[in-house]
């Protein structure tokens, strides 16, 4: 049913025949447009004319490939069922507007007919003749609007049953499309969450791997430093080594230096003892002890 009304819709906008070409897309992708003009029965650029016309309503979309064997560009066509249901949605619509405008005039207007020409018209007209046929000059009759009536409300069913199959055809595949959609909006928002973590460890391990650097390179200085304490303990241990090997050796050099100093000053000191010893006694006046006193005295006498 579908396929037909849609085939019906191709032969309203690209002509009469093009509606064999639904038949040949339906529920098909990329199909190669010579394939379509083989089954066709037409001209490569027939088939190519029908194409075109209704691409510029949006109902078909191609793709082209280049030929590796002859150099030129393939088509391939595929047809856009939801925009022709869209499109048969507005056409019917449409329609049933115009049919119900029809049925509105029949049932509350009059008409009239000649019979014997068998053309009908609309009571205005009918007047401005006098009520005599334009054509053949006979009285017109008033034409039973019951037919009319019937037959365009079994139309405007018709084509309100086709409208409310197309509108179920349309929401089953705006629901596939939105299904769809979600499943890709999911799975992006599944592809952008594994690449937001992705980012998150890369950052945390160059993170890490900063720190482990500034870890490495205070070790390092640390080590530095060490080893130049190191060595600036033993320059002070050598410094200090050769001032005692240098005080050491001045010492040596000063000791028969003081050792004669000291001889020196002892023999000076022995000499000026002797001298003051020598004054003293040439100063000192002569004390005679009492036995001296008394043996002079009876050496006297004696
Ligand atoms: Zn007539």
């Amino acid at each position: 049913m579908q396929v037909k009304l849609l085939h019906d819709l191709v032969e309203e906008m690209a002509g009469v025949g093009a509606g064999r070409i639904v038949e040949i897309l339906f529920g098909k992708k990329d199909v190669n447009e010579f394939l379509i003009a083989k089954k066709m029965e037409l001209t490569i650029n027939q088939v190519r004319n029908i194409l075109y016309k209704l691409s510029a309503d949006g109902l078909v979309s191609f793709i082209r490939k280049k030929d590796k064997r002859k150099g030129w560009y393939i088509y391939y066509w595929t047809l856009k069922t939801e925009e022709c249901l869209v499109k048969l949605e507005g056409s019917l619509l449409k329609k049933i507007e115009d049919l119900n405008a029809v049925l509105n005039s029949r049932e509350t207007k009059r008409f009239y007919i000649c019979k014997s020409c068998d053309i009908e018209t609309t009571e205005e007209r009918a007047l401005e003749h006098g009520f005599t046929c334009e054509e053949c000059a006979e009285v017109y009759e008033l034409s039973d609007n019951s037919g009319p009536i019937r037959e365009t409300k079994s139309k405007i069913t018709r084509r309100e049953k086709e409208l409310k199959l197309i509108d179920g055809e349309l929401k089953t595949i705006r629901e596939k499309t939105a299904k769809r959609r979600a499943r890709a909006d999911k799975k992006e928002a599944k592809e952008t969450a594994a690449r937001k973590e992705l980012m998150k460890k890369a950052r945390a391990a160059a993170r890490a791997k900063l720190k482990k650097a500034a870890g490495d390179t205070v070790k390092k200085v640390a080590k530095k430093i060490k080893k130049t304490k190191k060595v600036v303990r033993s320059a002070r241990s050598t410094l200090a080594a050769a001032r005692a090997k240098k005080i050491k050796a001045v010492k040596k050099k000063i000791k028969p230096i003081k050792k004669k100093v000291v001889r020196k000053v002892k023999s000076v000191r022995k000499k000026m003892a002797k001298r003051v010893k020598k004054v003293k006694k040439m100063v000192k006046p002569k004390r005679k002890s009492l036995s001296s006193k008394i043996k002079k005295f009876i050496k006297k006498k004696g």
